[in-house]
């Protein structure tokens, strides 16, 4: 039976991986809506490839282009941040939430309210919004499958168990491209350095993340709202290679693991397809080729992200949604060529400090906060000196 869907962040990596599931399943997907943020011309041939029904950009200033590249296609054409919400409450039987930060926010939360099933990549809206999602999702009783391949192996390692059993939740980290420097030589690292991540392929954003450490540490608050075992039953490991995406101790010690390529067609594949599964194109994992499977602790004294977001969730209230706005414009100007790399924490951490707000009640309120937080983080960066 052929299902629909809906992909947010079409024109992305996430993005990409999907619709090359979808290409090498063709016959049993219809989809419905693609969007980009701009990138007329790539998300018209997309919408074109695919026979979606419309496809939408989020900056509108990129409409005309997107109009004219999908004339006499049958592709309707839509632009705006309300056009992109309207294509994502449209009903579909699969939701794919892959746009990049908080700008996927108020998407999803369309998605979620019209009671969709929703694979969600895009965890900075988890960050910034957890509790107000997660109520959201109750309310209109959606479906979240974890698509980030840590909560996604995890999410696999409860199937069958209750999670009242579990002891720990124990994710992996590959440690970045930097694991192994010096304080001294991470001063000095360069963008295109910081670009080459050891074991996967994805968008700028996530892959700063992954070398200042962010990255996990917004993962911990994700685990922390998709799997409620309390703050302190979450921990980080170093894991170099990759291949174990993350483990499940349950009370009686029996720990399990979820492992895999590192690649995301993996579990984007196990959240189109669930509960069943479906095929992919890769090839299987050679553990005797890979050899040795290895494990460290962080070095949070190098890598404070993991202690910031921590220490941001523990705060709760207004102080997630205030981590992440700084950390997407501290990340910006990292990739602008205007700080260097361990000045991008130091900005998350200088705009914690200089700003607190109430405790959001709504998604509204949680983007005033990070609208405001932005603010305060360019404020920061100004008043840095450039190292
Ligand atoms: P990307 O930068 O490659 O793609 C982002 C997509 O979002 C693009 O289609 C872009 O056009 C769209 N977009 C960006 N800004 C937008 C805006 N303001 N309004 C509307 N659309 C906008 O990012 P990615 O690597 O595919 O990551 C997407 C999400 O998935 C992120 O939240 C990331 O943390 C998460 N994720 C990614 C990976 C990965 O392997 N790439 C793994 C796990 C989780
Ligand atoms: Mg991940």
């Amino acid at each position: 039976m052929t299902r629909s869907l809906s992909l947010l962040g079409a024109t992305g990596s996430i993005g990409a991986s999907t619709l090359d599931l979808i290409r090498h399943n063709r016959d049993d997907w219809q989809v419905e809506a693609l969007t980009a943020n701009c990138s007329a011309a790539e998300l018209a041939q997309l919408a074109v490839e695919f026979d979606a029904k419309i496809a939408v950009v989020g900056d509108e200033t990129c409409l005309p282009e997107l109009r004219e590249a999908l004339a006499g296609s049958g592709v309707e054409a839509a632009g705006g941040a309300q056009a992109l919400c309207d294509a994502a409450a449209q009903s579909v039987d699969m939701t794919v939430a892959a746009i990049v930060g908080c700008a996927g926010l108020a998407p999803t939360m369309a998605a979620v309210e019209r009671g969709g099933t929703i694979a969600l990549a895009n965890k900075e809206a988890l960050v910034s919004a957890g509790d107000i999602l997660k109520k959201a999702v109750d309310r209109a009783g959606a479906i979240l499958l974890p698509t980030d391949s840590e909560h996604n192996a995890i999410f696999q390692c409860l199937a069958g168990n209750d999670i009242g059993r579990v002891r720990r939740i124990i994710l992996t980290a590959s440690g970045g491209p930097f694991r192994t420097l010096t304080g001294e030589q991470l001063q000095s690292v360069t963008r295109e350095q910081a670009l080459k991540h050891p074991n996967w392929e994805m968008g700028a954003k996530i892959t700063i993340d992954s070398a200042t450490m962010m990255n996990k540490g917004l993962e911990f608050i994700e685990a922390h709202h998709l799997f409620p075992v309390g703050l302190d039953n979450i921990e980080i490991i170093v894991h170099p290679q990759s291949i174990v995406h993350s483990m499940v101790e349950y009370r009686d010690r029996s720990v399990l693991a979820q492992l895999g390529p590192s690649d995301m067609r993996v579990p984007i594949a196990s959240c189109l397809a669930y509960p069943d599964r479906m095929k992919t194109p890769l090839t299987p994992l050679d553990l005797a080729a890979i050899g040795s499977l290895t494990f460290e602790a962080p070095n949070e004294e190098l890598f404070p992200a993991t202690r910031i977001c921590r220490e941001a969730i523990e705060a709760g209230g207004a102080a997630p949604a205030v981590l992440n706005a700084a950390n997407e414009i501290a990340v910006e100007a990292f990739l602008a060529g205007q700080i260097g790399f361990t000045r991008i924490t130091a900005v998350v951490e200088e705009t914690l400090a200089r700003y607190s707000a109430a405790a959001p009640g709504t998604s509204e309120e949680v983007l005033a906060i990070d609208g405001e937080a932005r603010q305060r983080a360019r404020d920061a960066l100004e008043s840095s000196t450039l190292v």
